[in-house]
């Protein structure tokens, strides 16, 4: 399988560590070191991320201080503000040159939907990524997905050229009709396409759980994290690739290789476990949102979105009001609040959890008083 030799733990460049606004090269590349020393070698980035920062950082953390065969390397070329098929060639060779990197050895489309799909047909970005494949820019061909089973089913038929998928897979969301996470990977499972995992812990969510969950887990793993018993499931499945981890500082890093350094997938009774677990969770009515930020970009009333929706899912779970709305402030403290929308509808159609976005801020705005 492709990428059999490569083990299965992800670095996630998206939500690095920083200081104030700016990443904090110095504890990335401590990341970054204990990260390849125990033999992990898979970082992902893409042109979006921190409006290109994070390619930047693959750059000084890793692709200057490390041979360039020790590692290998993703980004992702974006459709959302692109018209043209002739700016492909540009985006793409910006992401080369802002990562230092002569090649990619996994290039994707980011984030297919239904609106960006159509929109990659119109554009000919499949013969794009063949083109820029067949010139040796990219060792691999693929693309990131979040939208139904069908839609996948449809793009894999009509591009057999794209070698793997990257799907958000997790325990929580296996089931759930608007993620299909389980219907997503059966689907890629069916047309051999090996799978890489994003948003295994759904964005943060999957750590902070309740007292019920922890408790469980703890149960059965005293000495594991909660973080672990996400990473372990999507790692467990088979035909996965790499299950790419979002890490933003060494607590995280030391922690996710601890355990996956010599990766035993789950066991008969931690799968019972996680399924107990997920009926506790599915009891509660929490916000779906794995903080992508997609939607924050061109929200004119810069709304932090996912800030205050992490609130209200504290909230919900932990009923504690006064800690929630701290959280709240924190999030809102150098922009809008839930109550400030106009409800232009804009952040709606860049949500890949088709989240109702206006309403749910309408909420907040009850909850918090503003
Ligand atoms: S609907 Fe509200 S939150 Fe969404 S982009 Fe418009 S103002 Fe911002
Ligand atoms: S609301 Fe949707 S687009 Fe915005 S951060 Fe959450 S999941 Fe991403």
């Amino acid at each position: 399988m492709l990428g059999e030799n490569i083990k299965k733990l992800g670095f996630g460049l998206m939500r690095l560590p920083k200081i104030g606004q700016e990443e904090d090269i110095e504890q990335t590349k401590q990341m970054v070191d204990i990260f390849m020393s125990k033999g992990f070698t898979y970082f992902d980035t893409a042109y979006v991320y921190d409006n290109g920062k994070s390619e930047i950082a693959l750059k000084e953390a890793v692709v200057d201080r490390y041979p360039r065969d020790s590692f290998v390397c993703a980004s992702k070329l974006p459709l959302w503000s692109t018209t043209s098929e002739e700016q492909l060639a540009g985006l793409a060779q910006e992401s080369l040159d802002r990562a230092g990197v002569d090649y990619f050895d996994f290039y994707l489309v980011h984030c297919l939907g239904r609106e960006l799909f159509d929109k990659a047909e119109r554009l000919n970005v499949f013969p794009f990524m063949e083109k820029f494949k067949a010139e040796g820019k990219a060792k691999h061909i693929g693309f990131s997905f979040h939208d139904s089973a069908e839609l996948l089913e449809e793009i894999l038929q009509k591009h057999p050229e794209m070698e793997f998928v990257q799907l958000q897979i997790n325990y929580k969301d296996w089931e759930d009709e608007v993620v299909q996470s389980r219907k997503c990977y059966e689907v890629a499972r069916k047309y051999g396409k090996p799978i890489i995992i994003m948003e295994p812990v759904k964005g943060g969510s999957l750590v902070t759980m309740p007292d019920a969950v922890q408790n469980l887990f703890r149960s059965v793993q005293p000495d594991l994290s909660i973080a672990s018993w996400a990473i372990r499931y999507a790692a467990s499945l088979e035909g996965v690739m790499v299950v790419l981890s979002g890490m933003s500082n060494l607590d995280q890093l030391n922690d996710n290789v601890g355990y996956m350094e010599n990766f035993q997938p789950l066991s008969e009774k931690e799968q019972e476990t996680v399924a107990k677990a997920v009926d506790i969770i599915n009891a509660l009515p929490t916000i779906p949102c794995t903080a992508c930020k997609y939607c924050v970009d061109g929200c004119p009333m810069s709304i932090n979105i996912p800030g205050i929706f992490k609130a209200m899912n504290n909230y919900t779970v932990y009923n504690n009001l006064a800690s929630a709305k701290k959280q709240y402030l924190e999030a809102t403290k150098d922009g809008g609040k839930a109550g400030d929308c106009i409800q232009c509808g804009q952040c709606m159609e860049h949500c890949p959890q088709h989240i109702e976005i206006i309403e749910t801020l309408q909420k907040a705005a009850e909850v918090f008083g503003e």
